[in-house]
This record gives C-alpha cells, structure tokens and sequence, in this order.
C-alpha cells in the first residue's frame, strides 16, 4: 500500500489535528497514513511509543483501519476507554468507601452510591459487577453523562470536542 507520511515536530504536535480531515481523503484514496516522529515512523499498530503522542496512535489506528465498521468500533471502543480513564485517574466523581462525593453531600435518606443505582427505585443497574466494582458494558451513554452535582459544583463537563476521537470522527468516512 502507498505510504502517506506527515513529520510531527516535538514542540508542535497539535499541527497534527489541522491535517486529520485531509488524511481522511488520503485514505479514501488508498494511502496507509505514517506520522515520522522523533525520526522514527509510527502507523498505529505500535504497542511502544512516547506518552505524549498517544492521541495521535490512536488516531492513525482509526484512520487505517480497513472499513466504516472496524473504524467505527475502534472510535467507540477509544473513545469509552479515554472518558474511563479520565474519570478514574483524576477520581472526578471524588468516591470514598464507595460512595461518590454527589452522594456523600445528599441527606443519609437520599443517598444511593453512585449514578449506577437508581434514586427511587433504588435499585443496582444489572450492567454493574459488584466484585470488580466496575461496569461489565462499554456503554457510551452512560460515560459521557455527568451529573448536575459535578456540572454545577465541580464544573465538569465533557463535550464532545474535548473527546479528540469523537470530536475529528463525529461523522466516520
Ligand atoms: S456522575 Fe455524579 S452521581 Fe454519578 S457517580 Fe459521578 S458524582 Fe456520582
Ligand atoms: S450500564 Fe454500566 S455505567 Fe451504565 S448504569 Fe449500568 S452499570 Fe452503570
């Protein structure tokens, strides 16, 4: 397959995002897309590469894949695994003892121990692993909801822009 290959400098990686929608036309083309960083060539089929270019990996896996369904898998699959990784890194719904902060600040009556549990049945979503403490699904849906406690107090949000993979893949070619 004919190569197309786009120089990332070190000091201006976001010049990258600017080329995404032409690199989309490259690939409706035919062309399999490179970034040459730091002289070396990266496809996105790397499992080793610098930290700080793991967006752009990311997106060149997106870009090459072979069909409108793989890559759309792979934009839900990025896209999940980026906002998971965001809420627990940065433990933004602030749990303790497993309950989270919007919970903890509700009267003993209200409290639930996560958006997981519904407020008036009460009742644990079935998706929800009690052993792992983690969802068992990818549900898009539920990861990009983020509650009014943590929109107003905490001003958290997630727009779409801010989600790189959902933002330049909105509308998969
Ligand atoms: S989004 Fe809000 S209600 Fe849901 S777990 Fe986080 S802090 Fe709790
Ligand atoms: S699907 Fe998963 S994230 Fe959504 S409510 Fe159920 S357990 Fe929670």
């Amino acid at each position: 397959m004919k190569k197309k290959i786009v120089i990332v400098e070190k000091n201006n990686i976001n010049k990258f995002y600017k080329k995404i929608n032409w690199l989309k036309l490259q690939r409706l083309i035919g062309y399999k897309i490179y970034i040459s960083y730091n002289n070396e060539e990266y496809s996105g089929e790397e499992k080793k590469y610098p930290e700080e270019i793991e967006v752009l990996i990311n997106i060149l896996k997106i870009l090459n894949a072979s069909t409108k369904y793989e890559r759309l898998n792979i934009v839900y699959d990025i896209s999940c695994d980026y906002l998971d990784n965001e809420f627990r890194n940065k433990n933004l719904c602030g749990f303790k003892n497993d309950m989270c902060e919007c919970n903890r600040n509700k009267p003993k009556d209200k409290q639930v121990y996560s958006c997981c549990t519904g407020t008036t049945t009460r009742i644990l979503c079935d998706k929800f692993d009690k052993k792992l403490k983690t969802c068992k699904i990818k549900s898009i849906s539920c990861k990009l909801f983020v509650c009014p406690y943590l929109r107003f107090q905490k001003k958290i949000k997630f727009p779409i822009k801010k989600i790189p993979y959902l933002h330049y893949f909105y509308i998969i070619f």
